[in-house]
């Protein structure tokens, strides 16, 4: 008889190591997941309406710059070719984002080359600010007034629910901001949207005789008694019953608009004023350009703070957030045959490609602890760094690095 794996969670994270496990020939796997479907937030299936590929939980966009990630997951679909731009809709018009030359250019008017247009945005900044301690500060000091009203300050409220001049410093200090034509959102060197969608990726990895998946069904903490080893990429506090506090996530809601035809001419717009009620709005049909649709559908974004029974999306980790994950990591160590996996399960807020990466490491890991006869790791990625501890002068403060890369 091989040792019994329980694996909580049929998304990336989940789907990766139990596939990795079932290879290596040496357990059998059965994998729950309390949706009716697999693939966790990446899930999409096609709207009966229009024909369109439908990400349920939010557009999801593949990139990585990790070629092993990248061959992994062409190992189970074809690739379309999709390159993630978007735009923004300000009180000053529409621009591309991230903020790049032609962004700059257009928004004042110029017609700067990069060397020009570093130098002129460097005298907007508010060089009173010498030590910025907020979100607000540092754009302020890095962009000045004008660029932050206009593209973050609305934005960054609406999304998380707080003043910016509440939010940590150090986030901006990944802001994207180009002096060149480029309009690529994202700085990896492989993008692509699955031709079947995530949900047909998922469902592959899943398929190994030595997997068994189990829908509709929530794997309890308790399990562990019973298998040899529980992988759990549920939220962390969960496991915990809570019993150390709820940690805070921001969710979601997607207000539908069905059309005609091309409604907005682009996958993705932001809305940066803090009027509109939403985010963004997505029109899926353009994450498959080599799809033709007559007809379309959009979702409308609405962020709003995560209480229990919504869906979890954002991890907030506000100051107050990591006292309570050290207490949960506390906990967690002492455990003997749990391992905590994937977004929810180490509380960070993770891209695909780096779940499906730390899967397919931390399988590596297992396996190699196996020979040496040493214990399995208790997390797939550390939640919090030692020196990632609350800063007093943000506290109760939210901090997140998505921030950025969501403006
Ligand atoms: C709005 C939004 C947009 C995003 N866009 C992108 C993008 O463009 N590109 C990108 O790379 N990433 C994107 N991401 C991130 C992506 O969603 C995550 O990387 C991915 O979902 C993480 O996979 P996971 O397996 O860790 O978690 P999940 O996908 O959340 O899967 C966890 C699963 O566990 C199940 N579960 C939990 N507890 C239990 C239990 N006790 N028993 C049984 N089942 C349980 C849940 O039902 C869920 O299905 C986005 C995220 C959000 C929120």
């Amino acid at each position: 008889m091989k040792p019994r794996i329980a694996i909580a969670g049929s998304g990336f994270a989940g789907a990766v190591l139990a596939r990795e496990l079932a290879e290596s020939g040496l357990y059998k796997v059965t994998v729950f997941d309390e949706k009716a479907h697999v693939a966790g937030n990446c899930h999409t299936s096609r709207d009966e309406k229009t024909g369109v590929m439908v990400h349920h939980y939010g557009p999801h966009i593949f990139n990585t710059s990790r070629l092993d990630v990248w061959e992994y997951v062409q190992r189970f679909s074809k690739f379309g070719h999709y390159i993630n731009r978007v735009k923004a809709v300000t009180r000053k018009g529409m621009f591309t984002l991230p903020i790049n030359l032609l962004t700059i250019n257009q928004f004042f008017g110029k017609s700067f080359n990069p060397t020009e247009a570093k130098a002129f945005v460097a005298t907007l900044g508010d060089s009173s600010i010498k030590d910025p301690q907020s979100f607000e500060e540092q754009a302020l000091k890095m962009l000045g007034r004008e660029l932050y009203d206009t593209f973050f300050y609305g934005y960054t409220k609406k999304q998380w629910g707080v003043e910016p001049s509440t939010l940590p410093a150090a986030i901006l200090k990944r802001l994207p901001v180009r002096f060149n034509y480029d309009d690529n959102y994202y700085n990896t060197k492989y993008q692509g949207i699955p031709v079947d969608g995530y949900t047909a990726i998922v469902e592959k990895i899943l398929d190994h005789e030595e997997i068994e998946v189990k829908l509709g069904e929530r794997l309890s903490p308790e399990a562990k008694d019973d298998f040899h080893h529980v992988f759990w990429s549920g939220p962390m506090d969960g496991f915990y019953d809570y019993k150390l506090g709820r940690l805070n996530y921001r969710t979601l809601s997607f207000e539908r608009v069905d059309a005609e035809g091309d409604a907005q001419g682009t996958p993705v717009i932001n809305y940066c004023e803090q009027s509109v009620p939403y985010t963004r709005i997505a029109e899926h049909k353009h994450f498959t350009p080599w799809e033709e649709h007559s007809k379309t559908v959009l979702f409308k974004e609405h962020s709003a703070f995560c209480k229990p029974g919504d869906v979890p999306y954002y991890p907030m980790r506000l100051d107050d957030d990591k006292t309570k994950l050290r207490g949960y990591m506390n906990l967690a160590e002492k455990e003997k045959n749990v391992t905590f996996i994937g977004r929810l399960g180490t509380y960070r807020y993770l891209d695909m490609h780096v779940v499906i990466g730390e899967s397919l490491d931390l399988a590596k890991a297992c396996l190699a602890h196996n020979k040496a006869q040493g214990t399995w790791p208790t997390f797939s990625g550390l939640p919090l760094e030692k020196d990632d501890t609350p800063n007093p002068a943000t506290h109760s403060s939210h901090a997140t690095a998505k921030v950025a890369a969501t403006v």
